[in-house]
Protein backbone atom coordinates (compact mmCIF):
# COMPACT_ATOMS: atom_id res chain seq x y z
CA UNK A 1 0.00 0.00 0.00
CA UNK A 2 1.42 3.58 -0.98
CA UNK A 3 -0.02 6.26 1.66
CA UNK A 4 -0.61 9.95 -0.57
CA UNK A 5 -3.46 10.96 1.67
CA UNK A 6 -1.03 12.74 4.32
CA UNK A 7 -3.74 15.57 3.88
CA UNK A 8 -6.32 13.32 5.55
CA UNK A 9 -4.13 12.21 8.34
CA UNK A 10 -0.70 11.81 8.95
CA UNK A 11 0.78 8.69 11.25
CA UNK A 12 1.31 9.40 14.46
CA UNK A 13 5.71 10.24 14.56
CA UNK A 14 7.62 7.61 16.24
CA UNK A 15 8.93 10.28 18.64
CA UNK A 16 5.63 11.85 19.34
CA UNK A 17 4.08 8.04 19.83
CA UNK A 18 7.33 8.07 22.77
CA UNK A 19 6.71 11.47 24.20
CA UNK A 20 2.93 10.08 24.69
CA UNK A 21 3.13 7.05 26.22
CA UNK A 22 4.48 8.06 30.41
CA UNK A 23 0.99 9.50 30.49
CA UNK A 24 -0.89 6.34 29.18
CA UNK A 25 0.49 3.92 31.29
CA UNK A 26 -1.41 2.36 33.88
CA UNK A 27 1.80 3.28 36.30
CA UNK A 28 2.75 6.75 34.20
CA UNK A 29 2.14 10.28 35.44
CA UNK A 30 -1.73 9.93 35.23
CA UNK A 31 -2.56 13.55 37.49
CA UNK A 32 -5.17 15.53 36.94
CA UNK A 33 -3.59 18.94 35.34
CA UNK A 34 -5.66 20.71 37.49
CA UNK A 35 -5.01 19.27 40.56
CA UNK A 36 -2.77 20.91 43.46
CA UNK A 37 -0.48 18.01 44.47
CA UNK A 38 2.59 16.73 43.25
CA UNK A 39 0.71 14.41 40.25
CA UNK A 40 -1.38 17.00 39.28
CA UNK A 41 1.78 19.43 39.29
CA UNK A 42 3.33 16.83 36.89
CA UNK A 43 0.77 16.62 34.52
CA UNK A 44 0.49 20.35 34.66
CA UNK A 45 3.89 21.08 33.93
CA UNK A 46 3.77 18.45 31.03
CA UNK A 47 1.08 20.52 29.58
CA UNK A 48 2.47 23.47 29.43
CA UNK A 49 5.40 22.65 28.06
CA UNK A 50 3.43 21.54 25.07
CA UNK A 51 1.47 24.82 25.14
CA UNK A 52 5.01 26.55 24.68
CA UNK A 53 5.65 24.22 22.02
CA UNK A 54 2.48 24.48 20.10
CA UNK A 55 2.71 28.30 20.29
CA UNK A 56 6.31 27.75 19.33
CA UNK A 57 5.15 26.31 16.21
CA UNK A 58 3.21 29.98 14.95
CA UNK A 59 5.06 32.59 16.85
CA UNK A 60 2.23 32.80 19.72
CA UNK A 61 3.08 33.17 23.22
CA UNK A 62 2.06 29.91 24.85
CA UNK A 63 -1.04 32.06 27.01
CA UNK A 64 -2.53 32.66 23.51
CA UNK A 65 -3.26 28.60 23.09
CA UNK A 66 -6.55 26.88 24.20
CA UNK A 67 -6.37 23.20 23.55
CA UNK A 68 -9.51 21.63 22.20
CA UNK A 69 -10.12 18.26 20.58
CA UNK A 70 -9.20 19.31 16.99
CA UNK A 71 -9.34 21.83 14.62
CA UNK A 72 -13.28 21.06 13.69
CA UNK A 73 -14.06 22.21 17.87
CA UNK A 74 -11.55 25.01 17.38
CA UNK A 75 -13.24 26.26 14.28
CA UNK A 76 -16.25 25.97 16.23
CA UNK A 77 -15.40 27.72 19.21
CA UNK A 78 -13.82 30.82 17.09
CA UNK A 79 -16.94 31.70 14.86
CA UNK A 80 -19.73 30.72 17.49
CA UNK A 81 -17.79 32.37 20.31
CA UNK A 82 -16.99 35.31 18.86
CA UNK A 83 -20.51 35.94 17.80
CA UNK A 84 -21.67 34.77 21.02
CA UNK A 85 -19.53 37.46 23.12
CA UNK A 86 -20.40 40.37 21.05
CA UNK A 87 -24.39 39.12 22.18
CA UNK A 88 -25.21 37.03 19.49
CA UNK A 89 -28.19 36.22 19.02
CA UNK A 90 -29.79 37.63 22.25
CA UNK A 91 -29.37 41.20 21.48
CA UNK A 92 -31.03 41.46 18.11
CA UNK A 93 -28.46 43.16 16.50
CA UNK A 94 -27.72 42.18 12.99
CA UNK A 95 -24.22 40.26 12.87
CA UNK A 96 -22.79 39.64 9.81
CA UNK A 97 -20.03 37.04 8.74
CA UNK A 98 -17.56 36.65 6.17
CA UNK A 99 -16.06 33.52 4.83
CA UNK A 100 -15.85 31.50 1.46
CA UNK A 101 -17.23 29.08 -0.27
CA UNK A 102 -14.25 26.57 -0.05
CA UNK A 103 -14.07 26.40 3.75
CA UNK A 104 -13.85 23.22 5.34
CA UNK A 105 -17.40 21.62 5.82
CA UNK A 106 -17.06 22.41 9.78
CA UNK A 107 -16.92 25.88 9.11
CA UNK A 108 -19.39 25.65 6.46
CA UNK A 109 -21.83 23.72 8.68
CA UNK A 110 -21.21 26.18 11.38
CA UNK A 111 -22.48 29.35 9.78
CA UNK A 112 -25.08 27.81 8.18
CA UNK A 113 -26.03 26.95 12.02
CA UNK A 114 -25.53 30.66 12.71
CA UNK A 115 -27.97 31.46 9.82
CA UNK A 116 -30.50 29.68 11.53
CA UNK A 117 -29.99 31.97 14.74
CA UNK A 118 -30.21 34.80 12.37
CA UNK A 119 -26.76 35.43 11.41
CA UNK A 120 -26.11 36.74 7.70
CA UNK A 121 -23.06 35.17 5.92
CA UNK A 122 -21.10 36.04 2.70
CA UNK A 123 -19.76 33.43 1.20
CA UNK A 124 -17.31 34.28 -1.16
CA UNK A 125 -17.07 32.84 -4.57
CA UNK A 126 -12.88 32.08 -5.10
CA UNK A 127 -11.28 32.64 -7.98
CA UNK A 128 -10.41 29.98 -10.56
CA UNK A 129 -7.48 28.95 -8.75
CA UNK A 130 -8.98 28.45 -5.66
CA UNK A 131 -7.84 32.06 -3.91
CA UNK A 132 -10.23 34.60 -2.03
CA UNK A 133 -8.20 37.69 -2.39
CA UNK A 134 -7.94 40.39 0.49
CA UNK A 135 -9.83 42.90 -1.57
CA UNK A 136 -12.95 40.42 -2.43
CA UNK A 137 -12.77 40.21 1.38
CA UNK A 138 -12.60 43.91 1.94
CA UNK A 139 -15.38 44.26 -0.72
CA UNK A 140 -17.78 42.44 1.59
CA UNK A 141 -17.60 43.91 4.90
CA UNK A 142 -20.33 45.70 5.81
CA UNK A 143 -21.13 48.10 9.08
CA UNK A 144 -22.51 44.72 10.75
CA UNK A 145 -19.58 42.16 9.83
CA UNK A 146 -18.66 40.54 12.83
CA UNK A 147 -16.12 38.20 11.74
CA UNK A 148 -14.01 37.00 8.78
CA UNK A 149 -13.33 33.72 8.83
CA UNK A 150 -10.71 32.18 6.08
CA UNK A 151 -8.61 29.07 5.23
CA UNK A 152 -4.96 30.01 5.08
CA UNK A 153 -4.33 26.21 3.20
CA UNK A 154 -7.07 24.18 1.47
CA UNK A 155 -7.09 20.99 2.17
CA UNK A 156 -8.49 19.65 -1.55
CA UNK A 157 -6.33 21.88 -3.70
CA UNK A 158 -3.70 23.12 -1.77
CA UNK A 159 -4.52 26.78 -2.59
CA UNK A 160 -2.83 29.32 -0.32
CA UNK A 161 -4.67 32.31 0.77
CA UNK A 162 -2.79 35.87 0.85
CA UNK A 163 -3.55 36.29 4.93
CA UNK A 164 -0.59 38.38 5.65
CA UNK A 165 -2.02 41.09 3.39
CA UNK A 166 -6.04 40.13 4.68
CA UNK A 167 -4.80 40.42 8.44
CA UNK A 168 -3.20 43.86 8.30
CA UNK A 169 -6.02 45.14 6.41
CA UNK A 170 -8.68 43.94 8.97
CA UNK A 171 -6.88 45.39 11.31
CA UNK A 172 -6.86 48.97 9.81
CA UNK A 173 -10.83 48.32 10.03
CA UNK A 174 -11.04 46.70 13.40
CA UNK A 175 -12.90 43.69 11.78
CA UNK A 176 -11.67 40.11 13.66
CA UNK A 177 -10.15 37.65 11.78
CA UNK A 178 -10.62 34.08 12.39
CA UNK A 179 -8.16 31.38 10.35
CA UNK A 180 -8.17 28.04 9.81
CA UNK A 181 -4.75 26.94 9.32
CA UNK A 182 -4.99 22.78 9.86
CA UNK A 183 -3.71 22.32 6.58
CA UNK A 184 -1.45 25.33 6.78
CA UNK A 185 0.93 24.55 10.00
CA UNK A 186 4.22 22.53 9.28
CA UNK A 187 3.72 23.58 5.72
CA UNK A 188 4.26 27.00 5.32
CA UNK A 189 5.93 29.77 7.68
CA UNK A 190 3.16 30.98 10.57
CA UNK A 191 4.20 34.05 12.56
CA UNK A 192 1.28 35.51 14.36
CA UNK A 193 3.72 38.77 15.90
CA UNK A 194 3.98 39.71 12.04
CA UNK A 195 0.58 38.89 10.74
CA UNK A 196 -2.14 40.33 13.47
CA UNK A 197 -4.99 37.51 13.23
CA UNK A 198 -6.72 36.85 16.22
CA UNK A 199 -7.59 33.02 16.06
CA UNK A 200 -6.59 30.51 14.24
CA UNK A 201 -7.13 26.99 14.29
CA UNK A 202 -4.96 24.08 14.61
CA UNK A 203 -5.44 20.30 14.29
CA UNK A 204 -2.52 17.69 15.60
CA UNK A 205 -3.26 14.59 13.67
CA UNK A 206 -2.69 16.32 9.98
CA UNK A 207 1.11 16.95 11.61
CA UNK A 208 1.88 13.64 12.92
CA UNK A 209 0.40 14.11 16.25
CA UNK A 210 -2.49 12.02 17.48
CA UNK A 211 -5.83 13.03 16.28
CA UNK A 212 -8.19 13.77 18.86
CA UNK A 213 -6.24 17.26 20.09
CA UNK A 214 -5.60 20.73 18.38
CA UNK A 215 -6.14 23.85 19.50
CA UNK A 216 -7.09 27.70 18.87
CA UNK A 217 -4.69 30.54 19.05
CA UNK A 218 -6.59 33.42 20.63
CA UNK A 219 -4.86 36.75 20.62
CA UNK A 220 -3.82 38.31 23.91
CA UNK A 221 -2.97 41.97 22.25
CA UNK A 222 -5.14 43.49 21.51
CA UNK A 223 -7.66 40.86 23.39
CA UNK A 224 -9.60 38.41 21.31
CA UNK A 225 -13.10 37.49 23.07
CA UNK A 226 -14.91 34.48 22.92
CA UNK A 227 -17.90 32.86 24.59
CA UNK A 228 -17.07 28.87 25.94
CA UNK A 229 -18.60 26.41 23.80
CA UNK A 230 -17.93 23.81 26.34
CA UNK A 231 -19.02 24.57 29.43
CA UNK A 232 -17.57 23.31 34.00
CA UNK A 233 -15.17 23.28 35.39
CA UNK A 234 -13.76 27.12 33.59
CA UNK A 235 -10.47 25.66 32.41
CA UNK A 236 -8.42 26.98 29.63
CA UNK A 237 -8.83 30.51 30.80
CA UNK A 238 -12.81 29.82 30.80
CA UNK A 239 -12.91 29.51 26.97
CA UNK A 240 -13.00 25.09 27.20
CA UNK A 241 -13.73 23.38 29.76
CA UNK A 242 -12.99 19.85 30.11
CA UNK A 243 -10.16 17.99 32.24
CA UNK A 244 -7.00 17.72 29.69
CA UNK A 245 -6.44 15.08 27.99
CA UNK A 246 -2.38 15.05 28.93
CA UNK A 247 -1.82 12.32 26.83
CA UNK A 248 -2.84 13.81 23.75
CA UNK A 249 -1.44 17.64 24.87
CA UNK A 250 1.82 16.21 25.21
CA UNK A 251 1.52 14.32 21.72
CA UNK A 252 0.43 17.75 19.93
CA UNK A 253 3.09 18.88 21.44
CA UNK A 254 6.08 16.98 20.20
CA UNK A 255 4.11 16.91 17.27
CA UNK A 256 4.58 21.36 16.83
CA UNK A 257 8.17 20.68 18.02
CA UNK A 258 8.87 18.51 15.55
CA UNK A 259 7.22 20.48 12.79
CA UNK A 260 9.04 23.36 13.71
CA UNK A 261 12.25 21.08 13.57
CA UNK A 262 12.18 19.72 10.71
CA UNK A 263 10.03 22.79 8.52
CA UNK A 264 13.00 23.50 6.11
CA UNK A 265 13.38 19.42 5.14
CA UNK A 266 10.00 18.82 5.21
CA UNK A 267 9.01 21.64 2.73
CA UNK A 268 11.55 20.77 0.44
CA UNK A 269 10.97 16.87 0.15
CA UNK A 270 7.53 17.78 -0.39
CA UNK A 271 7.29 20.87 -2.80
CA UNK A 272 9.84 18.12 -4.78
CA UNK A 273 7.80 15.06 -4.27
CA UNK A 274 4.99 17.05 -5.63
CA UNK A 275 7.14 18.41 -8.80
CA UNK A 276 8.07 15.24 -9.70
CA UNK A 277 4.54 13.72 -9.82
CA UNK A 278 3.13 16.70 -11.80
CA UNK A 279 5.87 16.48 -14.33
CA UNK A 280 5.15 12.56 -14.72
CA UNK A 281 1.19 13.04 -14.77
CA UNK A 282 0.97 16.21 -16.78
CA UNK A 283 1.97 13.97 -20.21
CA UNK A 284 -1.62 12.33 -19.90
CA UNK A 285 -3.53 14.18 -22.22
CA UNK A 286 -6.35 16.49 -21.39
CA UNK A 287 -5.36 16.07 -17.88
CA UNK A 288 -6.44 18.98 -15.32
CA UNK A 289 -4.19 20.78 -12.60
CA UNK A 290 -6.87 22.23 -10.01
CA UNK A 291 -5.61 24.65 -7.25
CA UNK A 292 -2.80 27.09 -7.92
CA UNK A 293 -1.39 28.10 -11.57
CA UNK A 294 2.63 26.77 -11.97
CA UNK A 295 4.96 29.79 -10.19
CA UNK A 296 2.32 30.96 -7.82
CA UNK A 297 2.07 30.38 -3.75
CA UNK A 298 1.07 26.37 -3.17
CA UNK A 299 1.14 24.33 -0.64
CA UNK A 300 3.73 22.32 -0.44
CA UNK A 301 2.43 18.48 -0.07
CA UNK A 302 -0.60 18.42 -2.20
CA UNK A 303 -1.59 18.04 -5.99
CA UNK A 304 -5.15 17.53 -6.72
CA UNK A 305 -5.69 16.57 -11.22
CA UNK A 306 -8.70 15.82 -13.20
CA UNK A 307 -9.00 13.43 -15.57
CA UNK A 308 -11.68 13.81 -18.00
CA UNK A 309 -13.12 11.51 -19.43
CA UNK A 310 -12.80 8.98 -16.48
CA UNK A 311 -15.18 8.02 -14.26
CA UNK A 312 -13.86 8.21 -10.61
CA UNK A 313 -14.94 5.47 -8.41
CA UNK A 314 -13.65 3.20 -11.25
CA UNK A 315 -10.46 5.06 -11.25
CA UNK A 316 -9.87 4.86 -7.63
CA UNK A 317 -11.06 1.26 -7.56
CA UNK A 318 -8.23 0.77 -10.32
CA UNK A 319 -5.76 2.32 -8.62
CA UNK A 320 -6.24 -0.32 -5.58
CA UNK A 321 -2.77 -0.67 -3.09
CA UNK A 322 -2.84 3.48 -3.59
CA UNK A 323 -4.73 5.35 -1.37
CA UNK A 324 -5.48 8.34 -2.50
CA UNK A 325 -8.46 11.17 -1.83
CA UNK A 326 -11.30 12.18 -4.31
CA UNK A 327 -11.73 15.66 -2.98
CA UNK A 328 -11.86 16.12 0.61
CA UNK A 329 -12.10 12.99 2.61
CA UNK A 330 -14.81 14.40 4.74
CA UNK A 331 -17.09 15.08 1.54
CA UNK A 332 -15.75 11.80 -0.33
CA UNK A 333 -18.26 9.60 2.46
CA UNK A 334 -20.84 11.18 0.41
CA UNK A 335 -21.03 10.14 -3.36
CA UNK A 336 -21.43 14.39 -4.42
CA UNK A 337 -19.02 15.65 -6.44
CA UNK A 338 -16.42 17.96 -4.01
CA UNK A 339 -18.07 21.19 -3.96
CA UNK A 340 -14.48 22.97 -3.64
CA UNK A 341 -13.75 22.01 -7.11
CA UNK A 342 -17.39 22.91 -8.04
CA UNK A 343 -16.84 26.16 -7.18
CA UNK A 344 -13.51 26.68 -9.06
CA UNK A 345 -15.95 25.77 -12.03
CA UNK A 346 -15.63 22.63 -12.63
CA UNK A 347 -18.03 20.67 -14.19
CA UNK A 348 -20.20 17.61 -11.55
CA UNK A 349 -18.18 14.93 -14.25
CA UNK A 350 -14.92 16.42 -14.38
CA UNK A 351 -14.76 17.10 -10.04
CA UNK A 352 -15.67 13.44 -10.13
CA UNK A 353 -12.67 12.25 -12.24
CA UNK A 354 -10.39 14.00 -9.57
CA UNK A 355 -8.02 12.74 -7.46
CA UNK A 356 -5.98 14.54 -4.46
CA UNK A 357 -2.27 13.47 -3.71
CA UNK A 358 -1.16 14.36 -0.04
CA UNK A 359 3.05 13.54 0.55
CA UNK A 360 4.38 12.66 3.73
CA UNK A 361 8.03 12.60 5.59
CA UNK A 362 7.67 8.78 4.69
CA UNK A 363 6.89 9.36 1.15
CA UNK A 364 9.83 8.37 -1.50
CA UNK A 365 10.71 9.20 -4.55
CA UNK A 366 10.22 5.70 -5.93
CA UNK A 367 6.46 5.72 -4.24
CA UNK A 368 5.93 8.71 -6.64
CA UNK A 369 7.48 6.72 -9.39
CA UNK A 370 5.36 3.71 -8.81
CA UNK A 371 1.95 5.86 -8.27
CA UNK A 372 2.78 8.13 -11.56
CA UNK A 373 3.28 4.73 -13.45
CA UNK A 374 0.04 3.32 -12.27
CA UNK A 375 -2.24 6.26 -12.82
CA UNK A 376 -1.24 6.69 -16.56
CA UNK A 377 -1.74 3.33 -17.18
CA UNK A 378 -5.41 3.15 -15.66
CA UNK A 379 -6.41 6.19 -17.09
CA UNK A 380 -5.53 4.88 -20.45
CA UNK A 381 -7.15 1.86 -19.82
CA UNK A 382 -10.56 3.12 -18.02
CA UNK A 383 -10.59 5.47 -21.67
CA UNK A 384 -9.85 2.97 -23.70
CA UNK A 385 -12.50 0.56 -22.20
CA UNK A 386 -15.02 3.78 -22.99
CA UNK A 387 -13.75 4.54 -26.40
CA UNK A 388 -11.24 2.18 -27.88
CA UNK A 389 -12.31 -0.27 -30.54
CA UNK A 390 -9.73 -2.76 -29.54
CA UNK A 391 -8.58 -1.72 -25.93
CA UNK A 392 -5.15 -2.81 -24.67
CA UNK A 393 -5.98 -4.24 -21.14
CA UNK A 394 -2.84 -3.14 -18.17
CA UNK A 395 -3.52 -5.26 -15.45
CA UNK A 396 -4.98 -3.93 -12.22
CA UNK A 397 -3.68 -5.40 -8.77
CA UNK A 398 -6.02 -7.16 -7.04
CA UNK A 399 -6.76 -5.64 -4.24
CA UNK A 400 -10.34 -5.26 -4.63
CA UNK A 401 -10.01 -1.31 -1.85
CA UNK A 402 -13.71 -1.25 -2.18
CA UNK A 403 -14.85 -4.73 -1.77
CA UNK A 404 -17.09 -5.40 -4.60
CA UNK A 405 -18.52 -8.38 -5.12
CA UNK A 406 -16.14 -10.88 -6.31
CA UNK A 407 -17.95 -11.14 -9.97
CA UNK A 408 -18.09 -7.55 -10.65
CA UNK A 409 -14.38 -7.23 -9.26
CA UNK A 410 -13.42 -10.09 -12.08
CA UNK A 411 -14.88 -8.74 -14.91
CA UNK A 412 -13.80 -4.58 -14.22
CA UNK A 413 -10.33 -6.16 -13.67
CA UNK A 414 -10.34 -8.07 -17.00
CA UNK A 415 -13.12 -6.62 -19.19
CA UNK A 416 -13.76 -9.45 -21.56
CA UNK A 417 -15.39 -8.02 -24.85
CA UNK A 418 -14.78 -4.70 -24.11
CA UNK A 419 -14.26 -2.71 -27.71
CA UNK A 420 -16.41 -2.30 -30.60
CA UNK A 421 -16.45 -4.05 -34.20
CA UNK A 422 -13.98 -2.21 -37.29
CA UNK A 423 -17.03 -0.02 -39.17
CA UNK A 424 -19.03 -1.63 -41.68
CA UNK A 425 -18.94 -5.58 -40.18
CA UNK A 426 -21.52 -7.50 -41.22
CA UNK A 427 -24.78 -8.06 -38.95
CA UNK A 428 -23.73 -5.59 -36.14
CA UNK A 429 -26.45 -3.88 -34.16
CA UNK A 430 -25.55 -1.29 -31.94
CA UNK A 431 -27.08 0.96 -29.18
CA UNK A 432 -26.42 2.73 -26.05
CA UNK A 433 -27.94 4.19 -22.99
CA UNK A 434 -27.14 6.42 -20.07
CA UNK A 435 -25.50 10.17 -20.58
CA UNK A 436 -21.65 11.44 -19.40
CA UNK A 437 -23.55 13.50 -16.84
CA UNK A 438 -25.44 10.87 -14.88
CA UNK A 439 -21.28 9.45 -15.19
CA UNK A 440 -22.40 6.50 -16.93
CA UNK A 441 -22.78 5.17 -20.51
CA UNK A 442 -22.94 1.91 -21.79
CA UNK A 443 -23.11 1.11 -25.44
CA UNK A 444 -23.47 -2.41 -26.73
CA UNK A 445 -22.89 -3.74 -30.00
CA UNK A 446 -24.21 -7.15 -30.99
CA UNK A 447 -23.05 -9.28 -34.27
CA UNK A 448 -26.24 -11.24 -35.71
CA UNK A 449 -25.65 -14.32 -38.16
CA UNK A 450 -29.73 -14.63 -38.69
CA UNK A 451 -31.37 -14.24 -35.71
CA UNK A 452 -28.68 -15.46 -33.41
CA UNK A 453 -25.96 -13.71 -31.91
CA UNK A 454 -22.33 -14.47 -33.14
CA UNK A 455 -20.34 -12.04 -31.42
CA UNK A 456 -20.79 -9.66 -28.94
CA UNK A 457 -18.46 -6.45 -27.75
CA UNK A 458 -19.31 -3.41 -25.27
CA UNK A 459 -18.16 0.17 -24.43
CA UNK A 460 -18.59 1.69 -21.11
CA UNK A 461 -17.79 4.68 -19.25
CA UNK A 462 -18.79 4.91 -15.41
CA UNK A 463 -18.47 2.89 -11.96
CA UNK A 464 -17.31 -0.42 -11.89
CA UNK A 465 -20.05 -2.03 -11.90
CA UNK A 466 -21.54 -0.38 -15.27
CA UNK A 467 -18.35 -2.16 -16.37
CA UNK A 468 -19.32 -5.34 -15.15
CA UNK A 469 -22.62 -5.24 -16.45
CA UNK A 470 -21.20 -4.18 -19.92
CA UNK A 471 -18.85 -7.28 -19.81
CA UNK A 472 -21.67 -9.35 -18.48
CA UNK A 473 -23.73 -8.82 -21.03
CA UNK A 474 -21.64 -9.34 -23.82
CA UNK A 475 -20.36 -12.37 -22.73
CA UNK A 476 -23.79 -13.71 -21.92
CA UNK A 477 -25.20 -12.65 -25.33
CA UNK A 478 -22.93 -14.63 -27.57
CA UNK A 479 -24.80 -17.91 -29.16
CA UNK A 480 -28.17 -16.43 -28.23
CA UNK A 481 -31.37 -15.86 -29.95
CA UNK A 482 -32.56 -12.29 -30.03
CA UNK A 483 -35.97 -13.57 -28.36
CA UNK A 484 -33.93 -15.18 -25.31
CA UNK A 485 -32.25 -11.99 -25.29
CA UNK A 486 -35.39 -9.94 -25.01
CA UNK A 487 -35.89 -12.21 -22.21
CA UNK A 488 -33.10 -10.53 -19.86
CA UNK A 489 -34.05 -8.21 -16.94
CA UNK A 490 -32.44 -6.01 -14.81
CA UNK A 491 -33.35 -8.56 -11.76
CA UNK A 492 -31.22 -11.28 -13.44
CA UNK A 493 -28.40 -8.88 -13.75
CA UNK A 494 -28.57 -7.94 -10.41
CA UNK A 495 -28.51 -11.48 -9.15
CA UNK A 496 -26.04 -12.89 -11.58
CA UNK A 497 -23.56 -10.19 -10.53
CA UNK A 498 -24.49 -9.80 -7.00
CA UNK A 499 -25.15 -5.82 -7.24
CA UNK A 500 -26.20 -4.15 -4.31
CA UNK A 501 -29.30 -2.06 -3.72
CA UNK A 502 -27.48 0.99 -4.21
CA UNK A 503 -25.77 0.31 -7.72
CA UNK A 504 -29.70 -1.25 -9.20
CA UNK A 505 -29.64 1.74 -11.84
CA UNK A 506 -26.01 -0.11 -13.09
CA UNK A 507 -27.94 -3.08 -13.75
CA UNK A 508 -31.38 -0.79 -15.15
CA UNK A 509 -28.22 0.61 -17.51
CA UNK A 510 -27.90 -2.35 -19.45
CA UNK A 511 -31.18 -3.55 -19.08
CA UNK A 512 -32.09 -0.56 -21.07
CA UNK A 513 -28.46 -0.94 -23.42
CA UNK A 514 -30.07 -4.20 -24.69
CA UNK A 515 -33.56 -3.24 -24.76
CA UNK A 516 -31.84 -0.15 -27.38
CA UNK A 517 -30.51 -2.71 -29.51
CA UNK A 518 -32.85 -5.23 -29.59
CA UNK A 519 -35.29 -2.27 -30.83
CA UNK A 520 -33.29 -1.50 -33.53
CA UNK A 521 -32.49 -5.03 -34.66
CA UNK A 522 -36.47 -5.16 -34.91
CA UNK A 523 -36.62 -1.74 -36.78
CA UNK A 524 -33.96 -2.66 -39.44
CA UNK A 525 -35.94 -6.34 -39.62
CA UNK A 526 -38.94 -5.08 -40.30
C1 LIG B 1 -8.66 18.34 8.86
C2 LIG B 1 -9.16 19.72 8.77
C3 LIG B 1 -10.08 20.21 9.69
C4 LIG B 1 -10.66 19.35 10.79
O1 LIG B 1 -9.68 19.01 11.73
P1 LIG B 1 -9.95 17.88 12.83
O2 LIG B 1 -8.82 18.05 13.78
O3 LIG B 1 -9.93 16.60 12.12
O4 LIG B 1 -11.27 18.19 13.46
C5 LIG B 1 -10.49 21.51 9.55
N1 LIG B 1 -10.02 22.29 8.57
C6 LIG B 1 -9.14 21.86 7.67
C7 LIG B 1 -8.65 22.77 6.60
C8 LIG B 1 -8.69 20.55 7.73
O5 LIG B 1 -7.83 20.11 6.82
Amino acid sequence: MIYLDYAATAPIDETVFEAMLPYLKPDGLHGNPASTHGPGFKARAAVDAARQQVAGLIGAEAGEIIWTSGATESNNLAIKGALEFRGFPKNGKPAHIVTSKTEHKCVLDTCRHLETLGARVSYLKPDGQGRVTPDAVLAALTPDTVLVSLMWVNNEIGTVNDIEQLALRLRERGVMLHVDAAQAAGKLAIDVKAVPVDLLSLSAHKLYGPKGVGALFVRRKPRARLSPQMHGGGHEQGMRSGTLATHQVVGMGAACALASERFAADVAHWSSLRDTLWSRLRTIPGVLRNGPAEGERAAPHLLNLSFPGVEGESLRAALGGIAVSSGSACSSATAEPSYVLRALGRDDETANASLRFSFGRGTTRADIEQVADTVIAQVARLRAVAVAPEPVMTEIDDSNPFGYAPEIWRLFRQTPNAGAFPDGTDGVVSAEAGTPAARSVLRLALKFNGDRIADARFQAYGCPTTIAVGARLAGWAKGRSSAELARLNAAELREALEIPEDRAHCALLGEDALRAVLTRYQEQRA
